[in-house]
């Protein structure tokens, strides 16, 4: 078997056409273009390049955006500071805060954030209505993976779904929406024993460990549907978490690195941007 590869470009170059189309009838019904503030922190974990391909994606469809660039020295009530500036200032629907620092308190930080302009779906009200089953705000990158996962066509009734990664960002969240598509979810971490035994049962394999080749040829299922969410630098190559080559070779459909979730990711973001705008 040879995987079909899911195109994230495409699936993204769709969601950004009717982001376009919304923000369009938004300024001319009601005078409002949205705005999105990107918080920065430089550092290694910053991806500064990833804010600039956001800042040029809002540009492209009629968004505002404003980055901010802190110093890597930067503390709790700096960056507090700021975020409650953001939250009073019109021009501003969405915060989006990249990756911080182990010194910051990312938690704390990111409960500071309006629940309005959480457009990551990571504030504590917005996390449970969620949970209540309330889709408000649903945090962007699960909301990328299920896009990802709709556009293959394949139903999740009855699936097994399998999730390597329990974090607040991707694996907690996405499992609430593959539960709510009758999927039957299992989700492992580091602790999880014999991960294979798991991951090759799975039917769908939604991989976010942060590891190069965690999840290779002989840990999945022959026809399985498999999501890479996995970015690695290694060298100049940005690489997934799944072996690719050895993989694609079982898969019935795989996302690749990169041109999966990551531009699928950047689109949800800015759906929500709009939904926030919209609501404010
Ligand atoms: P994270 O907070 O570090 O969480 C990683 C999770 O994977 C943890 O739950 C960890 O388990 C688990 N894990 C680590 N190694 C494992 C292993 N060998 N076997 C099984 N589980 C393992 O990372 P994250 O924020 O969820 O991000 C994960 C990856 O996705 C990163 O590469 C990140 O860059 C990428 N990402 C990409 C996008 C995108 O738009 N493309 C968006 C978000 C994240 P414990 O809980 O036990 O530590």
């Amino acid at each position: 078997m040879v995987a079909n590869l899911i195109n994230g470009e495409q699936v993204a170059r769709e969601v950004r056409e009717s982001i376009k189309k919304e923000v369009a009838l938004l300024k001319k019904e009601q005078s409002i273009t949205p705005g999105l503030a990107i918080i920065v922190i430089r550092s290694p974990f910053a991806r500064v390049h990833v804010a600039r391909l956001k800042e040029r994606t809002c540009h492209q469809l009629g968004i505002k955006c404003q980055i901010f660039y802190l110093p890597e020295t930067t503390t709790d009530e700096e960056i507090i500071h700021l975020i409650e500036r953001l939250n009073r200032s019109k021009d501003v629907h969405g915060i989006n805060i990249h990756p911080l620092t182990p010194h910051l308190d990312h938690t704390l930080i990111s409960q500071v954030v309006d629940y309005r302009k959480d457009v990551e779906g990571l504030h504590f009200l917005n996390m449970g209505n969620f949970l209540m089953g309330e889709h408000h705000m649903v945090n962007f990158v699960a909301r990328g993976i299920m896009k990802l996962i709709e556009s293959t066509g394949e139903d999740l009734e009855d699936k097994k779904a399998v999730i390597v990664g329990r974090s607040q960002l991707v694996g907690k969240p996405v499992s609430f929406l593959l539960i709510k598509k009758n999927a039957t979810v299992s989700i492992c971490h580091s602790q999880t024993p014999n991960l294979e035994v798991f991951t090759k049962k799975a039917d769908l394999l939604v991989v976010a460990a942060g590891h190069p080749h965690t999840i290779r040829k002989n840990m999945v299922k022959e026809g399985a549907i498999v999501i890479d969410v996995g970015v690695n630098q290694v060298g100049t190559r940005l690489i997934g978490d799944v072996d690719h080559e050895e993989v694609e070779k079982v898969a019935k459909w795989v996302t690749p690195v990169p041109g999966g979730v990551g531009p699928v990711t950047i689109a949800m973001l800015l759906d929500n941007l709009v939904r926030a705008a919209k609501s404010q």
